[in-house]
């Protein structure tokens, strides 16, 4: 047993380092025409961690997470006030390319959305408008390590150029995630990934998102407050358009400051 305090200290420095904020939301407001659906969220997200974004059906998860790469510019009347940088960066600033910006933060939605082409296609399109590759074998490589990433090459390289839709569900969604790492986001946002999946596939994509935090920056929106606690490190409670609290994954689940909080972990509501 080690009872020196100074080597505890170090290991425990080294197994949780301080990481730098990726995302940082400010005073974030969304209206979808007259109807307010989140109220001034101020929200950090940490470098290469999980996220996870929990709370009762309809609170602003989906919102929130849409704010991050400016998904709430496709909907028709709706309306974000606030800041959110992305290293610094403010992503509404009008010099920023909106499509340059979801390549640097992906996003895959709770229905696997393969592109109705071949596996291949399906993650070498992106590389390719962005000009991620000059040679053929150069977008070979990136297909490849894509899909190693993703943890499917095995499942599907001896079929790169058969369809995607002819894939399972599970092997779809990392298909899209794939696709989503193909073109070097620093980013990726997951709403609901696997509550479409049955188990088995639900726990290769936590699995996944475990080995990819070491990469990327992770925010997931989850309904399931185990899956939270599974894969997150960095747990925020909304309500009601409403970031209640947030805070480290443990600390959230075992100790929550806000009544609210205890309520919908303990299954009050929700
Ligand atoms: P969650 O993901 O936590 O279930 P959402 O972010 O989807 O919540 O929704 C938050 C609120 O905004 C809800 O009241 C919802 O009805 C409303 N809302 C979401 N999307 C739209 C939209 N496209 N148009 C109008 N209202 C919306
Ligand atoms: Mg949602």
């Amino acid at each position: 047993m080690n009872v020196n305090p100074h080597i505890s200290l170090d290991v425990q420095s080294a197994a949780s380092p301080p990481r730098a904020v990726k995302v940082r939301a400010r005073n974030v407001d969304v209206f979808y025409g007259d109807k307010q659906a989140l109220f001034d969220v101020s929200l950090d997200v940490p470098e290469r961690s999980v996220t996870a974004l929990i709370g009762p059906s309809g609170c602003g998860k989906s919102t929130f997470l849409r704010c991050i790469n400016r998904m709430n510019d496709t909907i028709v009347g709706a309306r974000v006030e606030g800041t959110i940088e992305l290293d610094g960066e403010d992503v509404n600033d009008r010099g920023l390319d909106p499509v340059l910006l979801r390549a640097r933060v992906g996003m895959v939605f709770q229905k696997p959305n393969p592109f109705p082409k071949s596996i291949y296609e399906n993650v070498a399109y992106g590389p390719r408008i962005h000009g991620l590759a000059t040679s053929k074998s150069e977008l070979d490589g990136i297909v490849e390590t894509s899909l190693k990433r993703a943890g499917l090459w095995k499942e599907v390289s001896d079929r790169l150029h058969q369809s995607g839709s002819g894939l399972s569900g599970g092997q779809q969604q990392r298909l899209v995630i794939a696709r989503a790492i193909a073109v070097k986001p620093e980013v990726i946002l997951m709403d609901e990934p696997s509550s479409a999946l049955d188990p088995i596939a639900s726990a290769r994509i936590e699995e996944l998102m475990d080995e990819l935090r070491e990469e990327y920056t992770i925010v997931i929106v989850t309904h399931s407050m185990a899956q939270a606690a599974r894969v997150s490190q960095k747990t925020a409670f909304f309500h009601l358009g409403k970031l209640i609290e947030a805070g480290p994954t443990d600390e959230i689940f075992t100790n929550p400051r806000d009544s609210r909080t205890q309520d919908y972990i303990t299954g009050r509501f929700g």
